[in-house]
C-alpha cells in the first residue's frame, strides 16, 4: 500500500526502522502552492548509510527515471545496509506535462534552485520539500540525461570542491559509471546551486549525465542502473567490488554557444565529436529557409551536446534563462 505524508514545517521525516521497502507521497500544502514527490524507502537489514538517488528533475530525461525503477525493483534489503532513498520522479507535474528542462508552473529551472523558501514559487516549494526528503543522506546520486531536444555524450561531472577527503568520496561514486569521460570541476561557478546546497547539507553527491534526446534505450538505462549499484558498492551498502571501468578525465573551458538571432538551426555537428578551431558547428536560417547566420568553434572543442531542436528563439529567456537559444555546448580542450 502505498502512503502519504504531510509535511508542513520543518521537521524530520520517520521512515520505518525494520527492513523492507516504504513507497509514500511526501506532499507539502503551501499558502500558493501544493507539492507531492514519490518516494521508495528501502531499509537494509542492518544499520548503514543513508543514499539518495533521484531522477526526473527535468521531466523530459527519462533514462534515469526507468534505472530508478530498476533499483526499486531489483535491491533486496536483506541484502542492503542502511536506507536508500528513491526519488523517481522529482517533479510529477512537469513529468506529466511532458515538459523539456523548465518547469511548467513558473519556467524556473530547477537545478538552480536553492532549497530554503518553501513559501516562493511552485519550483521553490518544490526544491525545499526535496530537500525535507533527502537532508538526511550522507550520498546522493541525480541522475540527468539529454532532453527530448538535446543530442548528449555520456559523462559524469564531478564537483571537486571541499577537503581532500570530501573530493576523494565524491569521486568515488563516479569511478563506477561505465562512461568515457569523467569531468572535474572545480569552480564554484560550474556548480548548480542545488548540487552546491546538498554539499553545504554535507551531503557527498554527484549528477550524472547519460542518454539523449529523452530516449530511454536499454544501453543508457543500464549505464545508470550499474553505476548505482557500483556506488552502492563503494559505500559499503552493497556487498561485493564495485565497477571501476575505463574511464579518462576531460578538462577544459565549458563553452556554450548560443544564437545571436531567432531561426531555425541546422547543426552540423555530432555529441562526442571533437572540432577544430574555425570548424562549422552549423548555421540558421530564416523561416523560410534563407540563410542567417553560421557558427564555428572558436578552438579545438569537445561536443558535449548540441540541441536538435530546430526552433530557435532568443526571445525567450524565462528567468535569464537562455535554454531557447542554446545550440551546441562544448568543452574547450586544452592546445598540445
Ligand atoms: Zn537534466
Amino acid at each position: 500500500m502505498i502512503s502519504r505524508i504531510n509535511i508542513q514545517t520543518d521537521s524530520d521525516l520517520n521512515w520505518h526502522d525494520t527492513p523492507g521497502i516504504e513507497e509514500v507521497f511526501v506532499s507539502r500544502s503551501g499558502d500558493k502552492h501544493d507539492v507531492e514527490i514519490p518516494v521508495c524507502v528501502i531499509t537494509g537489514r542492518e544499520p548503514g548509510p543513508t543514499f539518495t538517488i533521484m531522477s526526473g528533475m527535468h521531466a523530459g530525461e527519462y533514462a534515469g527515471i526507468l534505472a530508478a525503477h530498476r533499483i526499486i525493483k531489483t535491491i533486496n534489503p536483506d541484502e542492503l545496509l542502511g536506507r536508500l532513498i528513491v526519488i523517481p520522479v522529482i517533479s510529477k507535474r512537469a513529468f506529466y506535462n511532458r515538459s523539456m528542462q523548465l518547469s511548467p508552473a513558473d519556467e524556473k529551472e530547477i537545478h538552480f534552485v536553492k532549497p530554503g523558501n518553501p513559501k516562493g514559487t511552485y519550483s521553490d516549494a518544490l526544491i525545499d520539500t526535496l530537500f525535507q526528503i533527502v537532508k538526511s543522506s550522507d550520498y546522493l546520486i541525480d541522475m540527468h540525461s539529454g532532453e527530448m531536444v538535446q543530442a548528449l555524450y555520456p559523462w559524469v561531472p564531478v564537483p571537486m570542491i571541499g577537503s581532500k577527503e570530501i573530493q576523494e568520496a565524491t569521486l568515488a561514486l563516479a569511478k563506477g559509471y561505465k562512461v568515457d569521460f569523467l569531468e572535474y570541476r572545480y569552480e564554484i561557478e560550474a556548480i548548480p546551486p542545488l548540487c552546491l546546497a546538498l554539499f553545504e547539507a554535507g551531503i557527498i553527491n554527484i549528477w550524472v549525465e547519460i542518454g539523449k534526446n529523452g530516449l530511454p534505450s536499454e544501453r543508457d538505462i543500464s549505464a545508470h542502473h550499474d553505476g548505482l549499484v557500483a556506488a552502492l558498492k563503494t559505500v559499503g551498502m552493497l556487498q561485493g567490488d564495485p565497477d571501476r571501468p575505463k574511464q579518462k578525465m576531460l578538462t577544459g573551458k565549458r563553452h556554450q554557444i548560443n544564437a545571436s538571432e531567432s531561426g531555425i538551426w541546422y547543426p552540423k555537428i555530432t555529441e562526442g565529436q571533437i572540432v577544430e578551431k574555425g570548424e562549422l558547428l552549423g548555421i540558421t536560417t530564416d523561416i523560410f529557409g534563407n540563410f542567417l547566420e553560421e557558427y564555428r568553434a572558436r578552438t579545438r572543442s569537445f561536443v558535449l551536446y548540441y540541441w536538435t531542436s530546430p526552433a530557435i528563439n532568443i526571445e525567450r529567456k524565462p528567468h535569464g534563462y537562455d535554454w531557447h537559444s542554446g545550440l551546441v555546448s562544448l568543452l574547450e580542450l586544452e592546445e598540445d
